[in-house]
């Protein structure tokens, strides 16, 4: 048996060292990739929006989103927006390129979550491009689809992740891909993300449109797209959802 484990280790450490087919270190989703260290976040006063925000959601109506062109099938309980499994994701019905978005989550107790599975959502910026919702609290996943992850391209730095029946907060900076008059990118899209007041993504740089399984890649889009929230079938909870919309960003004057 010890020698059994001593191969798998090996095979582990070669396949990391391996660079793959398409020039990175790892394969989309490979379980090789080092998972990220847990961190217990500090503790964060209640927070409420600050003055130039728009509020996407206050705890008392949906009427910010839509599902897929019709009033939000997802439900308010205790002024918390909840994920209805089967009625699809939902959208804002106004567009947004580059901004400051915060949102809290919590996956119930008791939920069972096994990797992706049970205790899933994501937050999509211009609807494709996903910054990972999950339990990453003793649910061990592929690092690129923790939570906290741009999904499929970048783990987050530290595994910032509360336990379940917890509140996680995310204040992210979102800033939009440009594109040229011939579709061309100019500028990929940047994430900046700070889960529970613990830096886990600094201003990296997407790859493009979220994708699973496959190397993400761009295409051309409109300035400015809705947001779009999960479901994938869990019922996650949300709370305290608003943005700001930035200006682009600041040049030396
Ligand atoms: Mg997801």
């Amino acid at each position: 048996m010890h020698h059994a484990i001593a191969c798998s280790c090996l095979v582990a450490g070669l396949a990391a060292a391996t660079v793959s087919q398409d020039g990175f270190k790892y394969k989309v989703h490979d379980m090789e990739r080092p998972q990220p260290a847990a961190v217990a976040p500090g503790t964060l006063q209640g927070s409420t929006a600050p003055s130039d925000a728009v509020a996407l959601f206050d705890g008392k109506s949906s009427d910010k989103w839509t599902s897929g062109g019709k009033p939000c099938a997802w439900t308010i309980e205790n002024g918390e927006l909840v994920v209805k499994a089967g009625t699809g994701d939902i959208s804002t019905k106004d567009s947004f390129g580059d901004c400051q978005l915060h949102l809290e989550f919590m996956v119930p107790a008791g939920r069972e979550c096994k990797g992706q599975g049970g205790c899933n959502s994501g937050v999509f910026f211009m609807n494709q491009y996903e910054v990972q919702i999950l339990n990453s609290h003793n649910n061990v996943t592929y690092a690129d689809g923790m939570a906290g992850s741009c999904y499929g391209q970048h783990p987050p730095m530290v595994n910032a992740c509360r336990p379940q029946g917890e509140w996680n907060v995310y204040d992210i900076v979102f800033r939009a891909p440009r594109f040229d008059k011939d579709g061309k990118l100019e500028t990929p899209a940047y994430v900046t993300l700070m889960m529970n007041g613990v830096l886990v993504q600094d201003h990296v740089a997407l790859l493009g449109s979220t994708a699973h399984a496959a190397r993400a890649k761009y295409s051309a889009h409109a300035a400015e797209l809705p947001i779009r929230l999960q479901d994938h079938g869990d019922p996650l909870r949300f709370r305290n959802i608003w943005l700001r919309k930035l200006p682009a960003p600041q040049k030396a004057e």
